[in-house]
């Protein structure tokens, strides 16, 4: 990446900023002594919580374990479906595997790239237990249409809000809004950790005892293991880095917001480019911001860029139901299968600036007119 003027990414401005912070934060749990379950996971999981405007906050491990400890507390297990889209990062699939449960792949809506809420209704079975929407590059599902179908068929709703921390759906918190909510700390998310990092939500005091039960090997009471749970915390250093992040997130949403707007005005004379649609019930945080690319042009224009020195990524180049593990038994998902080839993410972060943008439009202008 070290050759590219412009990366996909810049985390670098971040953490320059606070960075005084961030390393007074790290002096004080090095100071402490205490590394595991200390007062900074507990006074994050607070904080996060009043922020999310939620009952019950839990520091895990990753985005990953997030989603499979709250399979788990949600009830999910062997035989049981769950349906999701197949427009998402591996994980989401991979963790209702991980519970012995089957990933029901629904195709997308071509708009927003994420779960098609017409779709739903006749994926679910008998064995259907819940839905697991991802709100993808940080813009919300139609929850309205999926908690009605949850409400109708008695289904649990489990939101993958690993992309779209701070995200609003008709003025609530996404991952708010279903049973469980799962968000990750991984460095590039909109709310990153300096290493792996995840989080579990919920309002429900059953679901909240049964995770934290499982992100402790099973054990309420420790060494007295009631069932196999995992060894899944978040650490004192990471929450005592988040929790200085907390205090700037809504100035870094912000500051994406005002990228996303100067992308779209910058491209929007550009022919055979789409940009990001914006579902006036949501607040869109634009942790990526995914353009598309028609007529089958994306993978030239991604080269042309990246000759240029401008990197993009384009996530994700194969629907999760088309890869090795679940292609077999999964049914042809036509409009995710031709939006994984046209969409590319162009270079976000909160403070990109103008003139990196312009000149990545620039680039863009030059091959496609
Ligand atoms: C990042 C991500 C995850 C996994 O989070 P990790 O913290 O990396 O385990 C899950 N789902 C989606 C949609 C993601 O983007």
């Amino acid at each position: 990446m070290s050759n590219l003027k412009i990366p996909p990414l810049d985390l670098t401005p971040e953490i320059e900023k606070h960075w005084g912070e961030y390393m007074k934060a790290i002096e004080g749990v090095l100071k402490s002594a205490q590394f595991i379950m200390g007062p900074n996971v507990k006074a994050f999981e607070e904080e996060i919580a009043r922020y999310l405007g939620v009952k019950h906050a839990l520091g895990v491990n990753s985005g990953t374990d997030a989603l499979v400890i709250a399979l788990r507390a949600a009830g999910i297990k062997e035989k049981d479906e769950v349906i999701t889209t197949p427009f998402t990062f591996f994980a989401t699939a991979e963790a209702i595997s991980q519970v012995g449960a089957t990933p029901v792949f629904v195709d997308i809506d071509e708009r927003t790239f994420n779960i098609h809420p017409e779709l739903i209704e006749q994926a679910i079975t008998e064995c259907t237990r819940a839905i697991l929407p991802v709100h993808l590059y940080g813009q919300a599902a139609d929850m309205s249409s999926i908690m009605n179908l949850a409400q109708k068929y008695n289904l649990k709703v489990i939101e993958d809000t690993a992309q779209a921390f701070g995200g609003e759906y008709k003025g609530r918190k996404l991952g708010t809004i279903g049973d469980v909510g799962c968000y990750s700390f991984f460095p590039s998310k909109t709310l990153g950790a300096f290493g792996d990092g995840g989080l579990i939500t919920t309002d429900d005091d059953n679901v909240a005892e049964i995770a934290r039960m499982l992100r402790v090997h099973g054990a309420k009471k420790k060494y007295y293991n009631e069932t196999v749970g995992y060894n899944s915390r978040l650490d004192e250093i990471q929450a005592a880095i988040l929790r200085v992040k907390l205090t700037y997130i809504d100035e870094a949403i912000e500051g994406r917001r005002e990228a996303a707007q100067r992308y779209r005005e910058l491209l929007k004379d550009i022919p055979g480019i789409i940009t990001p649609f914006e579902d006036p019930d949501g607040k869109h945080v634009y942790h990526q911001y995914t353009i598309r690319v028609l007529d089958g042009r994306r993978d030239e224009l991604k080269e042309h860029l990246t000759e240029q020195g401008i990197g993009t990524m384009i996530y994700y180049p194969v629907p999760v139901h088309q890869l090795p593990v679940y292609r077999e038994n999964s049914p042809m998902l036509p409009v995710a299968e031709r939006v994984a080839a046209e969409v590319l993410s162009l270079p976000i972060w909160p403070g990109i600036g103008e003139e990196t943008q312009r000149e990545v439009v620039g680039e863009i202008g030059k091959l496609i007119k």
